[in-house]
């Protein structure tokens, strides 16, 4: 069997989806059950149906495209990732793992494969959480990591439900209905940009990821006493910018000194009340997003900013309330996914780095649901989520012929 990729067609059909965009190229703007995401479903779509798989959708819009193999009862192998792009995005992020994953289908159909398991593209709803503010939404129902009681309550920023929305873009069924059942994968497998500078600096082809670091997130609330930067002398002060500094150092110290490069946390957010530069701060807002690839010690790095706060608050007597906006766990790679990626690379004499994704994708929530695995194929600079995101067509290339071979393997 030789596997060979229609590199010149894969890249024209990226080209050819970037261009569905509300954004002017080379950006890429597809907003989820936007007039221009359909258009983007239905351009797809043909193109599945073109390759003679058979295509369906769930109430949620996660689509589904299957080859069917010699025992079409026996569970499926999955591929695939997400086409939804932010504002202002570039054209590669998710859309090398759709159309890379189509493209090793068709491969494997040019080279006389017969799976015994069916092989099954799968391409997820709003991986991006532009509209209805949390990511995965499709995996997440999938793998039952959302109900669909709480996806009801889902509203867009012009405040139509996540419901109403699905709807009037043509999503039927009941969302009861988008949990997959036990077994329903034998494997699944995301070929994806690596979003990170490591695989372009050390010059090597390709990642096989080995975990998924998931995110732990606060919103973090700090109430002290504002008065005038003059009138208040220092000994009466309860600055509330002053208890957030210290806060934010406590935050930066618990990731640095987990014991594990793995672990990162970041104060995206600080917003300071009134604002006004000679009014002592009353009120401040932060964000934290704490990360890890293992659970315990996010978990522990969150408990020690607990104990840093009520210090800081009691110190200071200043209030320090904090809510747990998410905490999604980190995931581990499945080892006969992992092992079948990196054969298919030495098949193929391909080199590779065993990797963690630092980004969270559809494939942590799949991992709930069927032994999973990821690819990463190098993008310039790391650069993502911008419109100068590129991924060379020998790298989108090289990685759907690896991903070709590992779906084989995983089908026989
Ligand atoms: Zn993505």
């Amino acid at each position: 069997m030789k596997i060979e990729v229609d590199q010149p067609r894969l890249a024209s059909e990226i080209e050819a989806l970037g261009s569905i965009s509300d954004a002017e190229a080379p950006a890429v703007t597809r907003i989820v059950f936007s007039p221009t995401d359909l258009k983007a479903r239905a351009w797809l779509k043909a193109r599945c149906e073109d390759a003679g798989l058979a295509v369906r959708q769930d109430p949620i819009g996660n689509t589904f495209a299957r080859w069917i193999g010699s025992d079409p009862a026996a569970p499926a192998v999955g591929t695939g990732s997400h086409i939804d792009a932010i504002p202002n995005a570039g054209k590669y992020d998710g859309v090398v793992g759709v159309l890379g994953g189509l493209e090793a289908i068709r491969a494997l159909q040019r080279s006389g494969f017969s799976p015994t398991h069916s092989i099954e593209l799968l391409v997820f709803t709003a991986e991006e959480p532009t509209r209805f503010g949390i990511g995965c939404l499709g995996s997440r129902m999938l793998s039952g990591t959302l109900s669909p009681e709480a996806a009801r309550k889902l509203k867009d920023c012009a405040e139509a439900s996540l419901d109403d929305v699905r709807k009037r873009a043509g999503m039927r069924g009941d969302l009861e209905a988008v949990a997959l059942p036990t077994n329903y994968y034998k494997a699944f497998v995301e070929l994806h940009i690596e979003q990170g500078p490591l695989l372009e600096s050390q010059r090597i082809p390709l990642g096989v990821v080995a975990s998924i670091a998931a995110p732990a997130s606060l919103r973090i609330s700090i109430e002290g006493a504002g008065g005038h930067a003059g009138g208040v002398l220092m000994p009466d002060r309860r600055d509330s910018l002053c208890a957030a500094a210290e806060l934010i150092l406590a935050i930066e110290d618990a990731a640095r000194t987990s014991g594990a490069v793995d672990t990162v946390a970041t104060v995206g957010i600080c917003e300071v009340f009134p604002g006004a530069v000679n009014s002592i701060p009353s009120r401040v807002r932060l964000s934290a997003d704490v990360r890890d690839t293992d659970l315990k010690r996010r978990d522990e790095v969150m408990r020690q900013i607990e104990r840093a706060s009520q210090s800081i608050s009691a110190k200071r007597q200043i209030s320090i309330q904090s809510e747990l906006v998410n905490a999604d766990a980190p995931a581990d790679c499945a080892s006969e996914v992992v092992d079948a990626i990196s054969a298919s690379c030495q098949k193929h004499n391909l080199t590779f780095l065993p990797m963690v994704s630092r980004a969270y994708h559809d494939s942590l929530f799949m991992s709930r649901i069927a032994p999973t695995g990821m690819l990463f194929i190098p993008c310039h600079s790391g650069y993502s989520h911008r419109p100068d995101e590129y991924a060379s067509p020998e790298d989108i290339a090289r990685g759907t012929l690896v991903l070709a071979e590992t779906l084989a393997a995983l089908s026989r």
